[in-house]
């Protein structure tokens, strides 16, 4: 049955279920049915013998000795369907309508001692073992004594004609009616199931490796729901397969470059015998080399270990402004080569929770981009200002700056904008991701406003740890 499909499974449970309510209603519908049909016979029994005994009261309690007598003193009953017995005390008849009188439906023991101690008696029997019959022993009393007893009967025949016909009814109908409604469910069951053979058929399709499937479905109810959490899923499956894809690309495009140099250089010294002086050259460009290839690799385990959660983020009280000024102190160094001046806008203090290496790792990052991608003599300037309760390290420049569309993907891992490239060739395009990971790491978020050609400007937000109030 666990393997049997949720079709099949739901007809089955549905199908037993209306199998047993079928059977309950059956049976309660007969049981009422026959008990309602018997009542009703019952009571006209009881009101047949009431009347006679009415009857016979009028006549001073008989004695009937002719038929006609009978005939007119029950007129009514004559009509019906009914016979009646008379019987003396000791329960010998004395007197029968013509509709019975060859035949002989003795008084039973039971009747006789009921009616002697003045109680009527109903009884159900099979006349001449077949006909059903229901009868109904009157006693008639005069005072204490018992005169007759007065028995009204009639044949059951039509009664149980009525049940067998109900009986028939309800056999043939009831399993017609489970049959037709399984059959509903079984076709229900398997358009509200078609959906879900689309998914699976889908799943298969990207289990096979094309991540470009997608369900269709337009309807809001809990498949839909369904389909459009699974499409959503697959949807960013897709999209982390790509990036992955586009990182290892990046990743061996960033270290091949390295190597092509490195190579390309140790071959041409080795071409013919040069002076020391020009092997040294090509050895100092080789470790320039190596060393940026070392970076891109540092930088990279850096990103792994962040993505898998294993980089440790202390939590100490760190005091921005002197951070800032420190970080001043060796961006001076920073900027000496291309004559680039750092410095300090407007400082105010702030306190922040976090780790005072990563946070210093941050700025420095900020602020070698924002050396590099000046121009010759430009300015850098450092500030750091309370913003309700977050603290904002700004980082400006008047450099070669990014374009609004390229402002979205400097955070990228690899990601260099063209005007970089052009302006500095030897970036690793990781720098800002780890910025970006640190920031996020403080509960904190990093924000770049640029115009190409005339400037950037990176903003670090940190939650406050003391409010500007206090
Ligand atoms: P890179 O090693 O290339 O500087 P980053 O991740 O630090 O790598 O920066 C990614 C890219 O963002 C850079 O290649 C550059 O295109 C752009 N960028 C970062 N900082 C600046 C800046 N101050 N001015 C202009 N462009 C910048």
């Amino acid at each position: 049955m666990s393997n049997a499909s949720i079709r099949v499974r739901l007809t089955i449970w549905y199908g037993s279920a209306l199998v047993l309510i079928m059977i309950l209603f059956t049976s309660a519908l007969y049981l009422v049915m026959s008990r309602a049909l018997q009542d009703q016979i019952d009571r006209s029994l009881e009101e047949a013998a009431k009347a006679a005994a009415r009857s016979l009261e009028e006549h001073r309690f008989g004695p009937f000795l002719l038929l006609d007598d009978l005939a007119q003193a029950f007129p009514e009953l004559a009509l019906l369907d009914k016979f009646f017995q008379i019987f003396g005390p000791g329960g010998q008849v004395t007197l029968q309508s013509a509709n019975i009188l060859t035949q002989e439906i003795p008084l039973s023991q039971t009747a006789l001692k009921a009616a002697l101690v003045g109680q009527a008696t109903f009884e159900s029997v099979r006349f001449q073992e077949e006909i059903p019959i229901r009868l109904l022993s009157y006693p008639i009393r005069h005072g204490e004594n018992l005169v007759n007893i007065l028995r009204v009967g009639t044949s059951l025949r039509s009664v149980e004609e009525m049940l067998h016909r109900l009986i028939f009814v309800l056999l043939v109908a009831s399993p017609l009616a489970v049959a037709a409604s399984m059959l509903g469910v079984w076709f229900l069951a398997g358009r509200a199931l078609r959906p879900v053979d689309a998914i699976t058929l889908t799943a298969q399709r990207i289990a096979a490796g094309d991540l470009t499937q997608r369900i269709q479905t337009r309807s809001k109810d809990e498949i839909g729901r369904l389909a459009s959490t699974f499409n959503d899923m697959i949807a960013r499956l897709e999209a982390s397969f790509r990036q992955i894809r586009q990182f290892s690309a990046d990743a061996s495009h960033e270290l091949r470059t390295p190597l092509t140099i490195i190579k390309g250089e140790t071959e041409l010294a080795l071409r013919k015998p040069r002076s020391p002086e020009m092997y040294r050259e090509a050895l100092e460009s080789n470790l320039e080399e190596i060393d940026r290839m070392n970076r891109i690799v540092e930088e990279l385990l850096f990103l792994s270990r962040a993505d898998l959660g294993e980089i440790k983020v202390a939590s100490d009280p760190v005091q921005l402004d002197s951070l800032i000024q420190e970080v001043q102190q060796q961006a001076i160094v920073l900027g000496q080569d291309r004559q680039v001046e750092t410095t300090l806008g407007r400082v105010e203090p702030a306190q922040v929770l976090g780790d005072e290496w990563r946070l210093r790792e941050m700025l420095l990052n900020l602020v070698d981009n924002a050396v590099k991608y000046s121009r010759h003599t430009g300015t850098v300037q450092l500030s750091l200002v309370r913003d309700g309760n977050m603290a904002c390290l700004s980082v400006r420049d008047h450099g070669i700056g990014i374009s609004p569309e390229e402002q979205g993907h400097i955070f990228d891992r690899f990601y260099r904008t063209d005007a970089a490239r052009a302006h500095f060739q030897k970036g690793t395009g990781l720098g800002l991701s780890i910025c970006k990971w640190i920031a996020e790491a403080h509960h904190g978020r990093i924000q770049v406003e640029s115009i190409l050609g005339q400037g950037s400007c990176f903003t670090i937000l940190l939650p406050l740890l003391t409010s500007p109030a206090t």
